[in-house]
């Protein structure tokens, strides 16, 4: 899925977690076909995917001596035969996984859609969703009519109540809605949510381009780009329409938070009661505000982004209502225009698509249909997870990740008892912590109903009309009672993973956990190996300089002693260092504090995962399979998870903005374990050994 313009009703203390290269980069693996790993066959699975218990022997370049180049000892051979696909950045696990969860989802719809179904039903709902958006047909015949009364009640827009009025009306409907409303939970009161007030309101995706000269170039193409949609709508002097608009989002650039501030909890926590809002951001009043907007209930708000949210209601007081006509229109243009007829369309991924992103190519029109249901924050996410569960998820999958998630647990409370540098009381405060964890895993034990939303076939504007209706109205809901803690804040068939800080949990879906990482039919030490060292990974965040911030309970407190912090920084130094020295091109260097952090949570998470594949063994000794024995199967699992091939322009880039280390960097965490160098015998003229002293072991 590519990341939406918009996260609806995400409350924006969830991280959404990414183990791999960036999530949102996924846009430039768009185009599925050919699919560079074979297919998985899944609910039917009988034996593993990867070779006869889990690891591709053919793989492997035995040529090589493990001690040398561990990941090609593993995947050599692979590297060699394997292609980057003309219309692909990189080959590897993480893109074949993307690829085929939207293969699925694409014959799941096409089934649906043959199928009957009750009115009213969930398939109802996604089959008419979804023919309704591929009837371009339709589309291109209605043009812009759909449209037409929002832009006579735009046209109409005379005094600033009745822009107030739209601004908040339009939070249940399309159009633009720059001072946003979402439920957010209370951070300094367990289990509690409130309405959070953010501002956003810009079309270009970061502040930076409206404000940087470095992006002169896009913001030009920007202007040309209204120019041509205010003429599609037959707007009479589109050039100043445009330069309207640009002059409004740029304002609105200046106030906005940099993307550090966005991520600090502390200063986004401002609750205050909604009578003092007309004090504290004066130019709107904000009783009429919340009554358009449906949110009267709603006694105290968090103003998350508080000198934002001021400058945004003194710009909607003072800027000329004319200017508003222009952001208003173009703004209900941007989000209704993938229901729209094909010249909007074009346009839209014209100046989107091609001069902002690159992308040579449109989506397949499919792509667009599933994400305007099924995209992270869209109406019908756990209504088409709940099918594709039932459909691709093997039932035994859970019990067996389930096991694996307790002995992580279980090896990570033990390593935290022994852990040496953290003072006494921040180690009970962090085991504590760890006993309040829950993991989720794979798919939710309740799914979200789509009770309330009406999705009629051949209405596709007038289904996103009601879908954003139907979720707003959930939003308010949730702000004043919490949602059920048992669902998932994201959908089952991305790629991905997900903590929330605020129930103290982590998520890991259903299309993250799959061969190569997960396979129930695999040897347990692979399995280990690759999803323990995920699932590792993912928990030790909750323990480092991030996840400090917030205690057991979900209360945001920092836990730490000034010492502990301090002792951290020294114990994470040498892992720096290490990565310096790691060339993924030639002479271009990992940059060791970029990826400090993940680096460590890798570490952290291949350590506990060992442990807790050995907790697993019940002092057993695993079976030796094709001459391997159980801890080199571990470790070779990890090396197998991380294969990854891709274009030098890719990994340039990566090194410079990516936190992660390059995928095929990953495998050296090894180096650090003990259990490395006697699974394989790694001897001191190795070309990987590292003298005892030089080896890191943080947790
Ligand atoms: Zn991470």
């Amino acid at each position: 899925m590519k990341c939406n313009k918009r996260q609806i009703t995400l409350a924006s203390s969830i991280v959404i977690i990414s183990v791999f290269v960036l999530s949102c980069s996924n846009e430039t693996f768009k185009n599925s076909e050919p699919l560079t790993e074979s297919k998985i066959d899944t609910t039917t699975i009988s034996q593993p995917h990867y070779g006869k218990w889990g690891l591709d022997l053919d793989a492997m370049d035995r040529s090589i001596k493990p001690g040398d180049d561990f990941y090609s000892y593993m995947n050599g051979t692979w590297n060699k035969s394997v292609e980057i696909p003309d219309d692909k950045l990189a080959v590897g696990p993480m893109i074949s996984m993307q690829d085929l969860a939207q293969d699925e989802l694409k014959s799941m719809i096409n089934e649906i859609s043959l199928e009957g179904t009750t009115q009213g039903s969930d398939t109802q709902k996604i089959r008419d969703w979804y023919l309704s958006m591929m009837d371009l047909v339709k589309l291109d015949s209605l043009g812009l009519s759909p449209l037409m009364k929002d832009l006579e009640a735009i046209e109409k827009l005379s005094s600033r109540g009745d822009l107030v009025d739209m601004l908040a009306k339009n939070l249940a409907d399309l159009g633009a809605a720059p001072m946003h409303l979402d439920f957010g939970f209370d951070a300094k009161n367990a289990g509690k949510t409130l309405l959070e007030i953010s501002t956003t309101g810009m079309a270009l995706p970061a502040r930076e381009m409206y404000l940087d000269e470095n992006y002169t170039p896009i913001r030009k193409s920007y202007r040309e780009h209204l120019i041509r949609v205010f003429t599609l709508i037959g707007n009479s002097n589109p050039d100043i329409s445009a330069d309207n608009v640009v002059e409004l989002e740029t304002s609105m650039a200046q106030f906005t938070w940099s993307k550090a501030e966005l991520r600090d909890p502390i200063k986004k926590f401002n609750p205050v009661p909604i009578e003092q809002m007309d004090e504290i951001a004066p130019g709107i009043d904000w009783t009429r505000f919340m009554s358009a907007a449906g949110a009267d209930a709603q006694k105290i708000v968090n103003a998350t982004t508080k000198s934002s949210i001021v400058s945004l209601a003194n710009l909607i007081a003072t800027a000329p209502i004319s200017k508003w006509r222009d952001y208003l229109r173009y703004h209900l243009i941007r989000e209704a225009q993938a229901a729209l007829s094909r010249s909007f369309r074009d346009e839209f991924f014209d100046f989107y698509g091609r001069s902002l992103s690159g992308q040579k190519e449109e989506l397949p029109r499919w792509k667009t249909a599933i994400e305007s249901m099924g995209g992270r924050g869209y109406p019908l996410v756990d209504a088409l997870g709940k099918e594709y569960v039932a459909r691709y998820v093997p039932h035994d999958s859970r019990p067996i990740l389930r096991n694996i998630v307790n002995n992580i647990l279980g090896a990570f409370d033990k390593r935290l008892q022994q852990l040496e540098w953290m003072t006494p009381e921040t180690r009970n405060e962090a085991r504590e912590k760890l006993a309040k964890t829950t993991i989720k895993v794979i798919y939710p034990d309740a799914w979200m109903s789509t009770e309330g939303l009406d999705v009629v076939r051949g209405d596709a504007l007038g289904n996103m009309r009601r879908g954003k209706a139907f979720l707003f109205k959930r939003t308010l809901d949730w702000a004043q009672n919490s949602p059920d803690k048992r669902f998932f804040f994201n959908s089952v068939y991305a790629v991905n993973a997900y903590a929330n800080p605020n129930w103290n949990e982590i998520a890991f879906l259903a299309a993250i956990v799959r061969p190569p990482f997960f396979d129930p039919t695999a040897d347990p030490a692979v399995n280990y190996g690759a999803m323990g060292a995920v699932i590792g990974h993912e928990i030790s965040h909750l323990f480092d300089d991030q996840g400090r911030l917030y205690d057991g309970d979900g209360i945001l407190r920092d836990w730490w002693k000034p010492q502990d912090a301090q002792q951290f920084i020294k114990v994470t130094k040498q892992l720096a260092t290490q990565m310096e020295s790691y060339e993924p091109l030639p002479n271009k260097h990992m940059n060791g504090q970029l990826v400090l952090g993940e680096s460590l949570a890798d570490l952290a998470g291949l350590t506990v995962a060992y442990d807790a594949y050995k907790i697993s063994l019940n002092g057993k000794t695993a079976p030796v399979l094709d001459g391997f024995s159980g801890d080199q199967r571990f470790f070779l699992g990890y090396a197998q998870a991380w294969r990854f091939k891709g274009r030098e322009a890719l990994i340039d880039r990566l090194l410079k903005i990516d936190p992660h280390p390059i995928a095929n960097i990953r495998p050296l965490a090894v180096r650090n374990l003990d259990a490395w160098y006697s699974a394989f015998n790694i001897q001191s003229d190795d070309k990987l050994y590292l003298a005892r002293e030089n080896r890191v072991n943080p947790w």
